[in-house]
C-alpha cells in the first residue's frame, strides 16, 4: 500500500474536456508567439494583447468540464486517503480550474491560475472572474498593475520548496498529460524515483522523459485513469498488469 502520493498533470488530462494543449496544431497558443503571450518581455511589450489572451481563455473555461480523468483523481485523494489514511498531493501545471471543478481538494497550480490576478505593485495574488485590462485596479491597493497570475517562461514556478518536500516524501508518482519538455516538472520523476517511489506515466504515447519511469501506460488518460484508480482504491496496490 502506498503512504505518499503525488500526482502531476499537464494539459493532456484537460485536452478531452475540450482545452487545447500546448502543442497542438488548432491550440489557442498555435495562433501567437510563446514569446509574445508567456513571458514577461512579451507583456511588457503589449500589456492589452496579453490581457486580452488570457481573458479570452478564462471566459473559454465557463463551459468546460472535467473528464473521468479528472473526476477518477478526485475519488483517489477522497476515498484511498480515507480508506488507507494517506496522502494524495495533486500538482498541476493547468492554469484550468478543472481539477476543482471535479472536487480535488489538495492541488499545487505550480503555473499559477487562469482565475487568479496578481498585483505587481503589492505583490497580492486574488481570486479573479472577470476580464482584466491595463485600467484594471487592484482590489487591495488600488493601483493599476494587475497582471495574470500565471507563471510565464523564465519565472519561477509557485511552491516548489513544497513540491520538493512531496516528491522527496512519496512512495508514488504519477505523471499524467504531460509532455515532459517544460522544466523543473519534467525533472520530477528523477526525485521522485531517488526517493525510491514508483514511478508511472499516463500519456498517448511515451513523452520525452518517459524512459526515466518504470512505467508507462498509453491510451487517453479518460480511459486509462479511472480503472487504474478504482483498482488502486480497492486493492491498495497497482492493476496487475502494471509491472514496474
Ligand atoms: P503539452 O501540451 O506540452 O503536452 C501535452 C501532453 O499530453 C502530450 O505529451 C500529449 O501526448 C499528452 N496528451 C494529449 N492528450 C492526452 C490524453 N487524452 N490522455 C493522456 N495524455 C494526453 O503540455 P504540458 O506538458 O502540460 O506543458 C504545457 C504548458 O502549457 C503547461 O505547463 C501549462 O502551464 C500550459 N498549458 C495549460 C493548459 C491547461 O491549463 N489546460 C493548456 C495548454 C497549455
Amino acid at each position: 500500500m502506498y503512504q505518499n502520493i503525488v500526482i502531476l498533470t499537464g494539459a493532456g488530462i484537460s485536452a478531452e474536456s475540450g482545452i487545447p494543449v500546448f502543442r497542438s496544431e488548432t491550440g489557442l497558443w498555435e495562433q501567437e508567439r510563446v514569446e509574445d503571450v508567456a513571458t514577461y518581455d512579451g507583456f511588457l511589450r503589449d500589456k492589452t494583447k496579453v490581457h486580452e489572451f488570457y481573458n479570452k481563455m478564462r471566459r473559454s473555461l465557463l463551459d468546460k468540464k472535467p473528464n473521468p480523468a479528472h473526476l477518477a483523481l478526485a475519488r483517489l485523494e477522497k476515498e484511498y486517503s480515507k480508506k488507507y489514511g494517506a496522502n494524495v498531493n495533486l500538482v498541476t501545471q493547468n492554469i484550468d480550474d478543472l481539477h476543482e471543478k471535479a472536487g480535488s481538494q489538495k492541488i499545487i497550480h505550480m503555473h499559477g491560475k487562469l482565475k487568479s490576478i496578481l498585483c505587481e505593485h503589492c505583490n497580492k495574488r486574488y481570486p479573479f472572474d472577470e476580464d482584466s485590462s491595463v485600467e484594471s485596479e487592484c482590489k487591495f491597493c488600488h493601483h493599476k498593475s494587475l497582471r495574470p497570475d500565471i507563471v510565464w517562461f523564465g519565472e519561477m514556478p509557485y511552491q516548489m520548496d513544497e513540491i520538493e518536500t512531496l516528491l522527496s516524501k512519496c512512495d508514488l508518482f504519477l505523471s499524467i498529460g504531460t509532455s515532459g519538455v517544460v522544466y523543473p516538472a519534467a525533472g520530477f520523476c528523477q526525485v521522485a524515483r531517488a526517493s525510491g517511489a514508483a514511478c508511472i506515466e499516463f500519456n498517448l504515447s511515451q513523452s520525452a522523459v518517459g524512459s526515466q519511469f518504470n512505467c508507462g501506460i498509453y491510451g487517453k488518460a479518460s480511459k486509462t485513469l479511472p480503472e487504474f484508480v478504482s483498482t488502486l482504491i480497492d486493492t491498495g496496490k497497482l492493476p496487475d498488469n502494471v509491472k514496474l
